[in-house]
This record gives structure tokens, sequence and C-alpha cells, in this order.
């Protein structure tokens, strides 16, 4: 027997995620709201950290805001929507590994823009 492959349109995928997403709103609110993106982002002079930290925020697991994930720019976990997606080595797959650098920076999530390790005492 052949195998069987369901190739999805845009139109398709969109609707699936659209669904999906009202039934994890519908299971926690708070997880994947709308969020307030009014807030300025945090000033983190990552330049001069990033050579002893080696991007260990970049290794973090967080949810995506309904914005994030309708947009489909930021990888997400296939096995835990619409969490951020992490490869094998712990890292996000939007860094880039020889620089340690964001490859999508102006569109990264609204977690990591608002994120300041200078006040997270888990570091
Ligand atoms: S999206 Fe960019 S800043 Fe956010 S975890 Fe991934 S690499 Fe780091």
């Amino acid at each position: 027997m052949m195998p069987f492959h369901v190739s999805l349109s845009e139109e398709e995928r969109g609707k699936i995620i659209e669904i999906a997403l009202e039934r994890m709103v519908m299971i926690d609110n708070k997880v994947y709201g709308l969020e307030d993106n009014t807030e300025p982002e945090a000033e983190v002079d990552c330049e001069s950290k990033i050579k002893s930290c080696r991007a260990v925020c970049c290794t973090y697991a967080f949810a995506l805001t309904q914005e994030e994930a309708k947009q489909g720019i930021v990888k997400y976990n296939t096995e835990r929507p619409f969490y951020i997606a992490r490869e094998t080595d712990g890292y996000c797959p939007h860094l880039d590994r020889a620089t340690f650098r964001c490859s999508i920076h102006d569109k990264r999530p609204l977690r990591c823009r608002k994120y300041a390790c200078p006040q997270d005492n888990r570091l």
C-alpha cells in the first residue's frame, strides 16, 4: 500500500492552528492569551554577557502568544503546541550556534523581548 501524504494549503493550516488555539485558550487562558505588547522591551547588554552565558535563555521553554502561533514565524514544538521549539541540543532552532545571535531578532517572541537575565535569580 502506498503511503498516504496530506498536503495542507496555507488557509487550511491557518484554520487548524486557529481551532487548536481556541481550544487551548479554553484550557489555559493565561498561557496562550493575547498579551499586552505595550510594555517596553527588556534592555540587556547581550554582547558583553554572551561569552559566559552562551545564550542559556535560548534553552528555556515558554508558550507563544496567540498572535505568534498564528503568524507562523516562530517554530513551535509539535509535541507540545504552542511552546517554542527546542532542538536536541536544547537550544532554540532560531539561535545561530556560531554567533549565539537570534536569527529572527526583529520578529522574536514577546517573552524573548521582555526577558531580563540580570533579574533572573536562577542565573
Ligand atoms: S527566538 Fe531568538 S531570542 Fe528567542 S529563544 Fe529563540 S533564538 Fe533566543
